[in-house]
């Protein structure tokens, strides 16, 4: 599976404990986030992400064009939902392709928990058949 993590500041140390406590879990899949999200992970595990940009710089409409071109089965984006940040119109382009594709996003930890059973349970193997019956999409 393709998964996702951006966590925004405040909530950055609650994504290491989430992924740390799960690291058996995301241990195998392709793993991607924004940058400072990404370091601090792969500083507390030894998990291997593929970083793009800082999201205020970017990162989340990198995470975006991933969801534009299906390539994404999962996103962790853990938002500080108690501070302005300065990138929320990306914030809200990423969200919207999120519905628009129909990908699976935790926007707090609680979600966060029960996907993550979910993908230890195997309940995504829906998105592996779906990527096998799907009519090519043009890039
Ligand atoms: P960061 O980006 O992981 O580079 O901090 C996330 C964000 O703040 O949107």
């Amino acid at each position: 599976m393709k998964i996702a993590f951006i966590a925004h500041d405040r909530k950055k140390d609650e994504m290491v404990n989430f992924v740390t406590a799960y690291e058996h879990v995301f241990q195998g899949h392709e793993m991607y986030s924004t940058g400072t999200t990404g370091q601090r992970i792969m500083e507390a595990t030894s998990l291997n992400i593929h970083r793009f940009m800082s999201g205020p710089l970017g990162g989340d409409q990198q995470i975006g064009a991933l969801v534009a071109q299906d390539k994404l089965d999962l996103i962790v984006f853990l938002r500080d939902p108690l501070m302005a940040q300065p990138h929320e119109p990306d914030i809200s382009a990423l969200l919207r392709l999120c519905d628009v594709y129909g990908i699976p996003v935790a926007t707090n930890i609680a979600t966060a928990e029960i996907l993550v059973k979910a993908i230890d349970r195997g309940d995504f193997a829906w998105r592996d058949l779906m990527q096998k019956y799907k009519p090519g999409i043009e890039e």
